[in-house]
């Protein structure tokens, strides 16, 4: 299937230095393709620059075949791509409807979000702020789904939750994905549960892509994600 997402020989980094080389990934409609590898490899550098919100030190970054625009984020955002930051940057004050508003105002966006988040129903006029970790994570995913993106980023939405509750999310994203045909970059720690729902994983060692392989062949053979993973470095 034709890609919606392209990343061509990113080089991707601060103040023009890269952290990430030569990073080429594509995610076609409905793709869920897991960002891996250990602390420091460059995954959400790569993601940053993915969403427009760094810009890429070289290559090129394109949704639809168009490019993104990394000097204004709001063009990006426009241009399909949702980010899902690790810290949820949810507007803790307000209420969850009105944190799912800035994805999408008016109630066919708030029941879209609550049939994929049925656990949020109760909280809906709660302060996001009060919301446990899992219930942050599922409002911070209800805010960009209802923006129906294209290509949604998502940074570690493990972090800090129990294992339990990352699996049921990440079955959402699955759904999210077959439902919407939303093509999915998942940068994610449970490496296992990520390859459960992942079509095909891209391994970063040190900025550099050390494997790219489909997700069902790492699930059989996990020897050869570990030498992705600690090869470089043994
Ligand atoms: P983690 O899982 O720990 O978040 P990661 O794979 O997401 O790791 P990045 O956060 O992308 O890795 O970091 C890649 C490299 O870029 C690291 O060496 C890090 O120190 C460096 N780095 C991250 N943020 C900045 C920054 N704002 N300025 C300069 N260097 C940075």
């Amino acid at each position: 299937m034709t890609s919606i997402l392209a990343c061509s020989d990113l080089h991707a980094g601060y103040q023009k230095r890269p952290v990430v080389r030569g990073l080429n990934l594509e995610a076609a409609p409905g793709e869920i393709v897991a960002l891996l590898g250990a602390n420091g490899a460059g995954k959400t550098t790569s993601l940053l620059t993915m969403a427009g919100l760094l810009p890429p030190v070289g290559g090129t970054v394109t949704v639809a075949g168009k490019p993104v625009n990394h000097n204004r984020p709001y063009l990006a955002a426009r241009s399909g791509l949702a980010l899902v930051p690790d810290d949820k940057c949810l507007f803790t004050t307000l209420s969850v409807a009105q944190n799912i508003s800035f994805g999408r105002r008016g109630k066919a966006a708030l029941s879209e979000a609550l049939s994929y988040f049925p656990a949020l129903e109760k909280r809906v006029r709660l302060p996001a702020g009060v919301l446990s970790g899992g219930e942050q994570q599922m409002l911070a995913l209800a805010r960009a789904l209802v923006a129906g993106p294209k290509v949604m980023l998502i940074d570690e939405l493990s972090m800090g939750l129990a294992p339990v509750i990352v699996q049921d999310i990440l079955g959402v994203v699955r759904r999210i994905a077959d439902d919407k045909g939303t093509a999915v970059v998942l940068v994610e720690q449970h490496v296992e549960m990520a390859l459960r729902i992942a079509d095909r994983a891209v391994v970063l060692a040190h900025g550099d892509v050390v494997l790219e392989e489909s997700a069902s062949v790492l699930r059989e053979d996990p020897g050869r994600l570990r030498q992705g993973y600690f090869g470089r470095t043994a």
